[in-house]
């Protein structure tokens, strides 16, 4: 520890004192709860409702995340180890013209790309986790109604109970509360799609490979399940599709979705729950709103689902904000708060850009800019080099990835 702090003191029969006091324990919020708590910290970990596992009718959990090589890395140094389905391969395809975009593991010098893993079970195993620690209090039905800062404090203020903290730390997702309280707007960019996830059954096995295909109007994802043929579809869509094939009958949209994917793993056999979700890319800034209150996770930013970054972003601010907080005797006053801002916001605007760009790229559909892009794609594919790059900052263990975490 850098200086000596005189440790925080109760005032009243109801406040908890802590270092850290992390409002939202999803998968951002109880990874980073696990991550301070080994450095010996008291944290407190405030979630307004219990996590309950749900697995959809055909044995897998609907809301998937594809963890990154260097997100599984970091929970693997906080003993948490997930088993998802690894992705071995990638496949990027249109349905507008022949080019096409392969990577797999051996070219990034991984053993594989990532894995698909069900929300539900990763919060689960952290959750379990969680009452490992002494020193990690978790609240349950935690409201959060006030925010009053104090010279070597900030003050959570819920209905009848009061968190005095060195450091809030907001990790309550898109439509962040702390973030509200300290009066701060994120900048929303509206997509136009909402997305429809679900998980299907396929004629094919997956074999490991992760299938993108671009659609006149969105992606369409098909991503290994925990079965050799369950697959996870994130399908990125203008809104009134999305009802719409939300509302189909079952067969009729397994018929869709095969000729949709141009029948990559077959016929699409069965499908379970469909889930739709409006696609909002949204930057808060700054990342320190209020003296000793930060953002993290989906509360920082928000990113369209197609290059599946969003919670390996949560998981680069937990990683840099913990090894930042590491050795400071008041986190909620350590220089280093600023650097965790810059770099932050800018990895936030540089995704947040080039998700935009994508998009807007594959919304071409006139013919001289639908032959650029195939152009393009095809030289891209043929550039080992370019390619190789590419993946390596996909996966978090670029150069540029690297420098911002
Ligand atoms: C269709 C779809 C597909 C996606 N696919 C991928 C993918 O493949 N890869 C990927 O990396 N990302 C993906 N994402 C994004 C990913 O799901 C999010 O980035 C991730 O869930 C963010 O995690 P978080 O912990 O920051 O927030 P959340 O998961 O939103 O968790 C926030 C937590 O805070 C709690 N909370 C909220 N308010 C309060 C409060 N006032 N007090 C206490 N607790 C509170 C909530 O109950 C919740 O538990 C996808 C998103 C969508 C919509």
């Amino acid at each position: 520890m850098s200086t000596v702090v005189p440790p925080l003191e109760i005032e009243s029969s109801s406040e908890l004192c802590s270092d850290f006091c992390i409002v939202g324990g999803g998968m951002v919020g109880a990874a980073l709860a696990i991550a301070l708590a080994r450095q010996g910290r008291q944290v407190v970990l405030r979630e307004k409702q219990a996590p309950a596992f749900k697995s959809g009718t055909l044995g897998m959990g609907i809301r998937t995340v594809a963890l990154s090589p260097a997100s599984e890395a970091w929970l693997a140094g906080l003993d948490i180890r997930i088993s998802g389905a690894l992705i071995h391969r990638m496949h990027v395809f249109e349905a507008l013209g022949t080019a096409v975009l392969d990577f797999d593991a051996d070219e990034a010098g991984t053993a594989h790309l990532g894995a698909i893993v069900e929300n539900d079970r990763l919060v689960d195993e952290l959750w379990r986790q969680l009452s490992q620690y002494p020193n990690l209090t978790v609240q349950l039905d935690a409201s959060l109604e006030r925010i009053e800062h104090t010279a070597e404090a900030v003050l959570l203020h819920g209905t009848g109970d009061v968190v005095r903290t060195r450091l809030c730390i907001a990790a309550d997702g898109a439509a962040s509360t702390v973030r509200r309280l300290t009066g701060t707007e994120p900048q929303r960019f509206d997509t136009g799609q909402w997305a429809l996830a679900t998980v299907v059954r396929t004629e094919k096995p997956h074999e490991g490979c992760a299938y993108q295909r671009f659609l006149e109007d969105g992606p369409v994802a098909l991503l290994p399940g925990i079965e050799p043929d369950l697959v996870a579809v994130v399908w990125s869509q203008p809104p009134d599709q999305a009802h719409r094939r939300q509302a189909l009958a079952h067969g009729a949209f397994c018929d869709e979705l095969s000729r949709a994917t141009a029948s990559v793993l077959g016929a699409v056999k069965a499908v379970d729950q469909r889930l739709t979700f409006p696609l909002v890319q949204q930057i808060s800034a700054p990342l320190l709103p209020a003296p000793r209150v930060v953002l993290t996770g989906d509360a920082a930013r928000v990113v369209h689902p197609l290059a599946g970054m969003g919670v390996n972003l949560g998981f680069e601010d937990a990683a840099l904000l913990a090894d930042l907080c590491r050795a400071s005797a008041d986190p909620g006053e350590d220089q280093g708060l600023q650097s965790y801002a810059r770099k932050r916001l800018w990895r936030s605007r540089a995704l947040v850009t080039l998700m935009s760009t994508l998009q807007g790229i594959y919304g071409w559909r006139q013919p001289g800019p639908v032959w650029l892009r195939n152009a393009g794609v095809r030289f891209v594919n043929r550039q080992s080099l370019v390619r190789h790059q590419l993946l390596r900052e996909a996966l978090g263990l670029g150069p540029v990835a690297v420098a911002s975490h």
